[in-house]
This record gives C-alpha cells, sequence and structure tokens, in this order.
C-alpha cells in the first residue's frame, strides 16, 4: 500500500456550501507547503457523467485533457492548484453502477449475489484509492457530493468508514461541512443542525474530526467551544468558514483558521516547507487594487445562472487581475437581443464574449450581437458555438451566403457552412461521444493567437460535435476573415480572425478550461489587453 493520506470532506445540512472551495483551498495551502495533492469528486447521482446535464441543472460541464465531462468543482480544483485532473477526479454513481454491473456480465462475480455492499462499496473504494496508489500524491482530498442523510449518499459514507478502518485514523481524516444559520429574529447564530448533522453521520460509523462551519457571522469563541463539546471533537478542530467577497479569499481565511495545521496533525504530517502563499497574495492584491476597469458582454442562453459559465467568469478574473483591470461582467440573453435592441444593450461596453451552448435557442441574438461587435470595432472573443456563429454572421452579412447556418440548427440547410464532424456520423448516444479533451492546433504565423501565445503550436480542450465545413473555405474565407488555427492532422478549423478589427477572435476549443490563478489565459489576457485599448 502507498504512504498517501486521506482527506474526505463531507457536507451536512444543505448543500451548496462551497464544499469545493474549501477543499480547492485546503489543497492549496497544503501544496504551499511542498505536499503534492490533489482532489478527487463522487457525486452520487446516476447520470454517468454530467456532459448530459443541462447547465441549469448542474451548473457548466468542465473538460479535462483526457476528454472527461466532469463536474465544475473540478474547474475550481485546476484553477486553484494549477494541476490537471482527470477522469480518474471525478466519478458518479451512474460510473460505478456501470462498471459493476459490467463486470457482472463479464462473470467476475460468478455464483455471488451482486449486492450494494460489498460490490458497489467495492467499486467506490477501488476509485477512491486509485489517484492515491499511483504514489503521485502524498495527499489525496475526496470530496462527497450531497449532503450527509441523503439516500443516495449511503453507499459512498460506508465506503469513507471502510476506507478509514483499513487505513487507520492517522492515514485516513473527515471534514464536515456545516451551516451555522443566522436567526435574525433572535439575533442568534444556531448550533444545532451541525450538531444534528455530526450525529447523522455518528450513525454510519463516522466521528468527523474537523467540522468547517459556513456562517454569515463571527464565530464567538464560547460557540466554539459548545460546537467541539457537542460535536466530540477538539477546539481546533473547530473551523469557521465565514462569507467572503471573493472565493480566493478562502484559502487565506482557511489559513488564519489553521486549518492545514490541524489536518497535518491529525495526519500526523510535518510541513515539508514553510508555507509560501507569494503568488496567491499578489493575484488576490492586483484583483482588489486594480487600477482600471471593463464592461465586458458576455451573451449567452444560460445567463440566468452564473455557474453555467463558471470557467468563463474565472478566466476573466484571472485576465483582469494580471492586468490590474476590474472586470464588471455584463450577461446578455441572447434570446432577448435583436436589431432593435442590440445597440443600446452593446454600445456601453468594452469587449464582447458570445459564449458556447448547443441548440437553436438565442443563436440569431448571437448573430445579431456578433454583426454589431465586428462593424462597430468592440473587442469580439467568441467560444466553441460563438466561433461558429462568426463564421455565419460573416457568410451572411460579408460573403454573400444569406442562407448560410449551421447543420445543428437548420437540418435541412442548404448553405451549411457549420456541418456535423465527419467522425460524429455514426455517433447515436449522447454521452461521452463529443469530440473531447485536448487537441493540437498549429497557429498561423503573426496571427492575434500567434502573438497571444508565443508559440507556434498549442494545445487546448474541445467539447463539440459540429465544425467548419472546409467545402465552404474558399467562399468565405478571404484577406480579412482568416483562419489562424487549424488542427495539424486533419486541417479542421480551429480559430477565425477578422483583420479589420481590432481584436477579433473565435475560437472552436474552450480556453476557459486552461485558465488558472497562477497561469491566466494567453487568449483572455490579450482580449482584456484589447478591450482596455478600445475604452481608452
Ligand atoms: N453546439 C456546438 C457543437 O456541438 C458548439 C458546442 C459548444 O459550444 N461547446 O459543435
Amino acid at each position: 500500500m502507498s504512504n498517501t493520506k486521506y482527506i474526505f470532506v463531507t457536507g451536512g445540512v444543505t448543500s451548496s456550501l462551497g464544499k469545493g472551495i474549501v477543499a480547492a483551498s485546503l489543497a492549496k495551502l497544503l501544496q504551499s507547503q511542498d505536499f503534492s495533492v490533489t482532489i478527487q469528486k463522487f457525486d452520487p447521482y446516476i447520470n454517468v457523467d454530467p456532459g448530459t446535464l443541462n447547465p441549469y441543472e448542474h451548473g457548466e460541464c468542465f473538460v479535462t485533457d483526457d476528454g472527461a465531462e466532469t463536474d465544475l468543482d473540478l474547474g475550481h480544483y485546476e484553477r486553484f492548484l494549477n494541476v490537471n485532473t482527470s477522469q480518474a477526479n471525478n466519478v458518479t454513481t451512474g460510473r460505478v453502477y456501470q462498471s459493476v454491473i459490467e463486470k457482472e456480465r463479464r462473470g467476475e462475480f460468478l455464483g455471488k449475489t451482486v449486492q450494494v455492499i460489498p460490490h458497489i462499496t467495492n467499486e467506490i473504494k477501488e476509485r477512491m484509492s486509485l489517484l492515491g496508489e499511483s504514489n503521485k500524491f502524498d495527499i489525496v482530498i475526496t470530496e462527497i457530493g450531497g449532503t450527509v442523510g441523503d439516500i443516495e449518499s449511503l453507499p459512498y459514507i460506508e465506503s469513507v468508514r471502510q476506507m478509514i478502518w483499513d487505513l487507520g485514523r492517522e492515514n485516513a481524516i473527515v471534514i464536515h461541512l456545516t451551516l451555522i444559520p443566522f436567526l435574525a429574529a433572535a439575533g442568534e447564530l444556531k448550533t444545532k443542525p451541525t450538531q444534528h448533522s455530526v450525529k447523522t453521520l455518528m450513525e454510519s460509523g463516522i466521528s468527523a474530526d474537523i467540522i468547517v462551519c459556513r456562517t454569515e457571522h463571527e464565530l464567538s469563541e464560547e460557540l466554539r467551544q459548545k460546537l467541539a463539546l457537542f460535536c466530540n471533537v477538539k477546539r481546533e478542530a473547530i473551523i469557521q468558514s465565514i462569507d467572503v467577497d471573493t472565493i480566493y479569499d478562502v484559502p487565506l481565511k482557511m489559513l488564519e483558521e489553521g486549518l492545514d495545521k490541524v489536518v497535518l496533525n491529525k495526519l500526523q504530517l510535518q510541513p515539508k516547507k514553510t508555507l509560501d502563499l507569494t503568488r496567491w497574495n499578489e493575484f488576490l492584491y492586483k484583483f482588489k487594487n486594480p487600477k482600471h476597469s471593463l464592461k465586458i458582454g458576455l451573451v449567452g442562453k444560460y445567463v440566468e445562472l452564473q455557474d453555467s459559465y463558471k470557467s468563463i467568469l474565472e478566466s476573466l478574473i484571472h485576465a483582469g487581475a494580471i492586468n490590474e483591470t476590474e472586470i464588471q461582467v455584463i450577461s446578455i440573453h441572447s434570446e432577448k437581443l435583436n436589431d432593435k435592441n442590440v445597440a443600446t444593450k452593446l454600445n456601453t461596453l468594452d469587449g464582447v464574449i458570445v459564449a458556447p451552448g448547443f441548440g437553436e435557442r438565442g443563436i440569431e441574438g448571437k448573430i445579431t450581437a456578433i454583426a454589431y461587435a465586428r462593424k462597430h470595432q468592440i473587442p469580439f472573443f467568441g467560444i466553441c458555438l460563438g466561433m461558429q456563429m462568426a463564421v455565419i454572421e460573416y457568410s451572411r452579412n460579408t460573403a454573400g451566403l444569406s442562407s448560410a447556418n449551421s447543420i445543428e440548427m437548420d437540418e435541412n440547410c442548404k448553405t451549411p457552412v457549420i456541418d456535423l464532424m465527419e467522425s460524429q456520423k455514426s455517433v447515436v448516444n449522447k454521452g461521452g461521444t463529443m469530440r473531447l479533451g485536448a487537441w493540437d492546433c498549429s497557429l498561423l504565423e503573426n496571427s492575434l493567437a500567434h502573438k497571444a501565445y508565443g508559440s507556434k503550436t498549442i494545445s487546448e480542450r474541445h467539447r463539440h460535435r459540429y465544425e467548419f465545413n472546409d467545402a465552404f473555405k474558399e467562399r468565405i474565407f478571404d484577406q480579412d476573415f482568416v483562419v489562424t488555427g487549424t488542427n495539424p492532422e486533419t486541417g479542421l478549423v480551429e480559430i477565425i480572425e477578422y483583420k479589420k478589427h481590432p481584436w477579433f477572435l473565435g475560437v472552436q476549443f474552450h480556453p476557459e478550461y486552461k485558465s488558472t490563478v497562477s497561469t491566466p489565459h494567453p487568449l483572455f489576457v490579450s482580449f482584456i489587453q484589447a478591450s482596455l485599448t478600445n475604452k481608452s
């Protein structure tokens, strides 16, 4: 068995307490003391992955280099740690059952009744140990989605109990995240829900080692003592997680509370070096003390829910901070945008992003926004569907192809400038079948993209079924509208630029998945710089 130590993060009282952020913050503190850390998330729903979920249901789907469609928390892990995650970092109940059922069909359990315990729990435990057994990590943090006490969480909680039993308490600990509600009428913070949720955890045979308390108000010493006594943990293991303005403050708050110290102590580890958060603090300083400000429009159809475009919003924060610029994101609903209101909605903006998406709803609004940005020289950044719509806009309004469209939007389209990829034509299943993950792209010398990246070959993550239709290459591209990035093997169009413009660029891939605090994405950085120039 490897020497890897395990930290399990469970949640109680309510969902949406920010387990992922607390896990990522703890990982950051440990990483800053030279531990190699990874985080994995176990989600108790039956979808095999979140790729088939509508963003309204579960927020954005985050894509890894190895082409896994995963939970958006993996985005936080990567952005905080600057370390890539993979398929192994996100497991769902659907995937667990699928694997167990496949094993059953192959006869791997021949003669036995296949049951939740031990077969499902064994499968979960195997997956919980997988990254740890690679010997690449000192510490593996495992976040269990959902809330303790939920029916669907039970096999995971039981697996955690068994893991602790197998590994010993000095090698595996549990952090339980709860809410301390404030009752305005009584003017009081209440500990009872936390006591109950710790008790629920105990009913499953797990005593929490550390309680992280999400709260809107400071916890008094008295309240901390009370929580410690009733939740059966030491006083220093009561960690306050107070609401903050930005998620990027959470590591510092956790540091103030000594979360890393309690964790290392429980796991019987010594820091490998003195904690160093210099770069993190530099980022935070620039983020909080901007010298400039910008209004960036984000045109999409899922704008009601901030989580739908999580990685884009975070990429703007990273690129804004490095440019000492505060970014005010103006959400624009693509369905509500038309020729009549486009000027009022867009003319005060310093830059426009047209978001990724699927299906017909809202696409004419996206095209209208692109036409306006192109004509009025507003920096424009089209991502995935946003790039496809930029091609359609140019085809219709400049290249004389008035009926240009994507086959995705109109199956019988006579001018399908965006077509279903050849490799997709035989695809029947929806789950995990898009063109996914990292693919290389060669850049055209002296293009905007080439200048931004400073290199000729790049690798970016993808998630699409449709592509530019090469049959229209000659009729659409000219000296102004150019292809500046292509797949080196297939020639697939990856980046387009419009040259009679300060900054007009569309990408078939998703740059937002690769922006991190320490490495803001070059295209976002360049887009923000262009928007600053546009403003001045
Ligand atoms: N719907 C488009 C496609 O499948 C774009 C996908 C996206 O924006 N991620 O190609």
